[in-house]
């Protein structure tokens, strides 16, 4: 069999730990013998990272920006335990978040279903994408404390230097007091992410906030949406038989419990954070949950939801055996391989990312699966195998369907 070819690379940005090893092993197993990859490799693991004063991560989202596809494994964010653990020179920063910085995309995250593993919410058939803001609010706030007989007020200064000011609170005893914001080409951006995200997968947007209680800075969000929706993609929702529309985020709420799943939830970057947790936890489980940072003028960045997996790589290390679900970083490169094809009209490329996801889906329906899906999966013939033969698995099926 002839491998596949690719005109454009994308960019392979490697990572750390038990993801690391798994990176190796999917690209040997279900990558390489069908694909005649051209990829542009950045190594974002953190003795490179710390090696390079983590110029590799801002280099790679640069890369990001030119080819327009990147593939990323998951990475270490450092804390304290990591700086002496890696001899590290700085607590470098969250690459996702410098990433992030550099690309000024929005986050969707989707659940991959499977036969057996049923939603605690059991009228999700379809999956629910949330689409998180990734800037600003409490996430970047100035807060203080109190103290009984002081007065909090909120000032703006403006250009020519003009304060309009408000009084938060006048306090009686002692309190507390924050101050958050957000920028209207932040949300902007974010807005168009969904809408172009929409387009590209036809599902309808749902988008939450409270502005009946917050009549200006909520407002402000859901009057961007309505503004950048009417001028520039309402025909382009009613050609392809797609919706969006506006709802309070406790109604939302309701209606997602209710709902059969199968559209984005837009939710603000804290809504979004608790949010995701709830529908990833619901669906089954974080391991079976992708991720794509999506930038406002189309640039497309793939990975799994979950972090290094830290605990079974520290098993890997001592010689056990492992069992680590591989399912959301196939996920990662077949989301990455699909877009690739798309943008290049590459349909081989496109037809093998079909492929691989079904290999990896049919492999687990046929009972064949790591050891936490082994743990909630209602099959009855069902075997728990190890990291490395799950994807032998995977490849030994992928191989018969591109035959
Ligand atoms: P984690 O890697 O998501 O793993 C937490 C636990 O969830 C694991 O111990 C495991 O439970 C289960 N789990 C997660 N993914 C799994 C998989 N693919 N297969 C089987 N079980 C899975 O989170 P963490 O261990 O708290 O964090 C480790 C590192 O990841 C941290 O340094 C953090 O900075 C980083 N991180 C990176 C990203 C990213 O790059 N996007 C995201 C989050 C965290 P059991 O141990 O019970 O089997
Ligand atoms: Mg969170």
């Amino acid at each position: 069999m002839d491998k596949i070819k690719m005109t454009t690379p994308i960019v392979e940005m490697d990572g750390d730990e038990m993801t690391r090893i798994i990176w190796s092993m999917i690209k040997e197993e279900l990558i390489l013998p069908f694909v005649d990859l051209n990829s542009e490799y950045y190594d974002l693991g953190l003795e490179n990272r710390n090696a390079t004063d983590d110029q590799v991560t801002v280099q790679s989202a640069e890369a990001t920006k030119k080819y327009g596809v990147a593939v990323k494994c998951a990475t270490i964010t450092p804390n304290a335990a990591r700086m002496t653990e890696y001899d590290l020179k700085q607590m470098w920063k969250s690459p996702n978040g410098t990433i992030r910085a550099i690309l000024d995309g929005t986050v969707f995250r989707a659940p991959i279903l499977v036969k057996g593993v049923t939603p605690f919410i059991p009228t999700w058939t379809k999956p629910i994408t949330i689409a998180r803001h990734a800037y600003g609010d409490v996430y970047k706030n100035t807060e203080m404390k109190a103290p009984a007989g002081s007065k909090a007020e909120l000032c703006v200064t403006d250009a020519e230097g003009n304060e309009t000011r408000s009084t938060i609170m006048e306090f009686k005893g002692d309190g507390i007091v924050q101050g958050m914001h957000n920028t209207d080409r932040s949300i902007s951006s974010f807005a168009r992410s969904c809408f172009n995200y929409a387009l590209a997968t036809k599902q309808d947007v749902w988008f939450s906030s409270k502005d009946t209680i917050s009549k200006i800075y909520d407002h402000n969000f859901k009057d961007i949406f309505q503004d950048i929706y009417d001028n520039e993609y309402k025909e382009k929702f009613e050609e392809a038989g797609i919706e969006y529309f506006y709802t309070l985020i406790d109604d939302a709420v309701a209606r997602v419990i209710r709902s059969n799943g199968g559209y984005i939830w837009a939710c603000k970057n804290y809504d979004g954070d608790v949010m995701s947790d709830m529908v990833a936890t619901a669906f089954g489980s974080l391991a079976m949950m992708t991720s794509v940072l999506v930038s406002p003028d189309g640039v497309y960045e793939y990975e799994a939801a979950h972090g290094t997996v830290q605990r079974h790589y520290y098993k890997h290390l001592k010689g056990e055996e492992t069992s680590t679900n591989s399912v959301a970083t196939i996920f990662a490169w077949s989301g990455a391989l699909r877009k690739r094809g798309e943008l290049d009209g590459n349909a081989e490329l496109q037809n093998f990312a079909d492929m691989l996801e079904k290999a990896t889906i049919d492999t687990i329906e046929s009972g064949i699966m790591t050891g936490d899906l082994y743990l909630i999966s209602s099959l009855e013939n069902k075997t728990k195998v190890n990291t490395q033969d799950f994807l032998k698995e995977t490849g030994k099926r992928l191989a018969s369907y591109m035959n």
